[in-house]
C-alpha cells in the first residue's frame, strides 16, 4: 500500500527546496538500481527500508502570480485528505505569519500526523529563534532543518518513518488480481466507466484496509477474469470545488495509481490530450505502471474513416517517447468498446509480467546490436556483451558492456525498440540500464 506525505506551506517558506532535499537524498540510489525518473514535484523516497511518496503541494501553484490566501487553503485541505502524513514547513527568517497559523488551525483539527518543518536554520543561531513556532500548537516537537544544506533533514525523514501508519499488505489471494484504476481529469467519464463495467452486478465491496478515507476497492468478474478495481469511492466521489486544475487532477490521483498494476487514463474525446493527463501519465510511468488509453465519449465525434488513426497519432505525439500504448476508442454512454478497454488492460496487466528468456533475449538482442552499433563515444569502442532481464516486477533489462556511462538515451531507446518489436510490452513501460561488465 502506498504512503504518502505532503509539504504544506505558505510561498516561499522553500517548500520546494525541502521537497528536493529529502527526495535526493535517495536520488543517487534511485538512479542507479531503477532510473526513475523524478518528477518535479512529486518523487518517492526510501528511508530505513520504508517506502513512500513525497509530494511538494505549492510544486502545482504557479509562484509567479498573487496566489490567494483562498487557493492555499484548499490545496491544504485536499492534502489533509489525500496524505497520510503533513509536513507543514515554516520559515524562520519570517518567524510566524498569519498565513501560518490560519494553516496551523487547519491541520491541528485532524487526526493525522502533522510534523511542524521549521525551515532556513542554516546555522545554529537560527536554532534559538525557532522556539516562537511552538504557537502553532501542533507539536511538542520542531523539526528544525536547513534545506540548502541539508542539516537536520535526517532526524526528520527518521520522525516521518516513526508515524507513518501501517498499512496492512493485501491478502496473498488478492496479490494475484490485477489491480485496475481508472483515471483521469473531472468529467472525463469515469463514473460513467466504471457503472458501465459494474452494472448492477456489483460483487464484493471491501473498504481498503489501514486508510481513513472512504477508498474503496472493488471485486469484480468479466469474461472468465477476476479484477480489482481500485478506489472506486474516491472516483466516484464528487469533486466539491473546481478541480480542473493540475494539482487536483494528480493529488487525487496519486494513491490510485501507486495502488495499482495498470492505470486506465480516461479522455475526453471532444477535448483531446492535455496537459494534466501527460502528468498522470508521467506518474504511471514513474511508478512503473501499466497503461490503457481510452478516449471516451468517441459517440459525440463525428468521424470518417480516418478520423481514429488521425486522433490516435496526435495522443501518441504528446506521450512520445512512450508511444507503445494501446488506445481504446469507447464510449460509456453506449457502452461501445467499454469491454475492449477491460480487455485490454487486462493483456497490459499480462505484458507487465513477461519474462523474456535470456538465452532468445541475447540472439536477439546481439543481431540488433550488431546492425546498428552503439555510437563511438570519445574514440572509444562500446561493447555490449550481453543482457539480462532483471527480476523486477515491471520489465527492466541490464546490458553489460565496457562504458556503460557513454551509452546515451538514443541508443538505449534504440534498445528499447528492438525489445518491443520482438515481444509484447504494448501499454509497460520498459526501464533500460546499462551496466559495468
Ligand atoms: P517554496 O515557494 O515554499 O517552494 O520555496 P522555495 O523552495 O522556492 O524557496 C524559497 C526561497 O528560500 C529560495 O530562494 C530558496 O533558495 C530559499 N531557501 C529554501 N530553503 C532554504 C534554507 O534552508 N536556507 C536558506 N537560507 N534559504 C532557503
Ligand atoms: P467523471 O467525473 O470522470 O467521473 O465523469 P462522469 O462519469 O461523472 O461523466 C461526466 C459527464 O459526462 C456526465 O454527464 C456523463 O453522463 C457524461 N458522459 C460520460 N461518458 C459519456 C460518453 O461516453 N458519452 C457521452 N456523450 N457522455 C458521457
Amino acid at each position: 500500500m502506498s504512503k504518502i506525505v505532503a509539504i504544506v506551506g505558505r510561498p516561499n517558506v522553500g517548500k520546494s527546496t525541502l521537497f528536493n532535499r529529502l527526495t535526493g537524498t535517495r536520488q543517487a540510489i534511485v538512479n542507479e538500481e531503477s532510473g526513475v525518473t523524478r518528477d518535479r514535484n512529486y518523487g518517492k523516497v526510501t528511508w530505513n527500508g520504508v517506502e513512500f511518496s513525497i509530494i511538494d503541494t505549492g510544486g502545482y501553484m504557479d509562484n509567479s502570480a498573487d496566489i490567494f490566501e483562498e487557493e492555499i487553503k484548499r490545496q491544504v485541505q485536499l492534502a489533509i485528505d489525500e496524505a497520510d502524513v503533513l509536513l507543514l514547513t515554516v520559515d524562520v527568517e519570517s518567524g510566524v505569519t498569519d498565513l501560518d497559523l490560519n494553516m496551523a488551525n487547519m491541520l491541528r483539527k485532524i487526526d493525522k500526523p502533522v510534523l511542524v518543518v521549521v525551515n532556513k536554520v542554516d546555522n545554529t543561531e537560527r536554532t534559538f529563534e525557532t522556539a516562537e513556532f511552538y504557537s502553532l500548537g501542533l507539536s511538542d516537537e520542531l523539526y528544525s532543518v536547513s534545506s540548502i544544506n541539508g542539516s537536520g533533514t535526517g532526524d526528520l525523514l527518521d520522525k516521518i518513518v516513526e508515524v507513518l501508519p501501517d498499512l496492512e499488505p493485501a491478502s496473498a489471494e488478492e496479490e494475484e488480481l490485477p489491480r485496475l484504476a481508472f483515471v483521469g481529469r473531472p468529467n472525463v467519464g469515469k463514473s460513467s466507466t466504471i457503472n458501465t463495467l459494474i452494472g448492477e452486478d456489483k460483487t464484493i465491496v471491501t473498504p481498503v484496509a489501514g486508510t481513513t478515507r472512504d477508498a474503496v476497492d472493488i471485486h469484480f468478474n468479466k469474461f472468465g477474469h477476476n479484477f480489482i478495481l481500485v478506489d472506486t469511492a474516491g472516483v466516484r466521489k464528487k469533486g466539491k470545488i473546481n478541480e480542473d486544475v493540475e494539482f487536483y487532477s494528480v493529488m487525487r490521483s496519486v494513491r490510485t495509481i501507486e495502488n495499482s498494476d495498470v492505470c486506465v487514463l480516461i479522455l475526453d474525446a471532444e477535448r483531446g490530450i492535455e496537459s494534466q493527463d501527460l502528468n498522470i501519465i508521467q506518474l504511471v510511468v514513474n511508478n512503473r505502471k501499466g497503461l490503457v488509453i481510452m478516449v471516451n465519449k468517441w459517440d459525440l465525434i463525428e468521424k470518417d474513416n480516418k478520423t481514429m488513426e488521425q486522433y490516435r497519432k496526435r495522443i501518441l505525439e504528446r506521450t512520445a517517447p512512450f508511444t507503445d500504448i494501446p488506445i481504446i476508442f469507447a464510449s460509456a454512454l453506449t457502452k461501445q468498446r467499454v469491454l475492449d478497454v477491460l480487455k485490454s488492460a487486462v493483456e497490459v496487466y499480462e505484458n507487465r509480467k513477461r519474462k523474456v528468456p535470456t538465452s532468445k533475449l541475447n540472439e536477439v538482442m546481439q543481431e540488433a546490436i550488431e546492425q546498428h552499433q552503439p555510437p563511438m563515444n570519445k574514440d572509444k569502442f562500446i561493447r555490449i556483451k550481453y543482457v539480462t532481464q532483471l527480476p523486477t516486477l515491471a520489465p527492466s533489462f541490464a546490458f553489460y558492456c565496457n562504458l556503460p556511462q557513454y551509452v546515451k538515451e538514443p541508443y538505449k531507446r534504440y534498445l528499447e525498440n528492438q525489445i518491443r518489436q520482438h515481444w509484447d510490452f504494448k501499454g509497460v513501460p520498459i526501464q533500460i540500464f546499462m551496466r559495468k561488465k
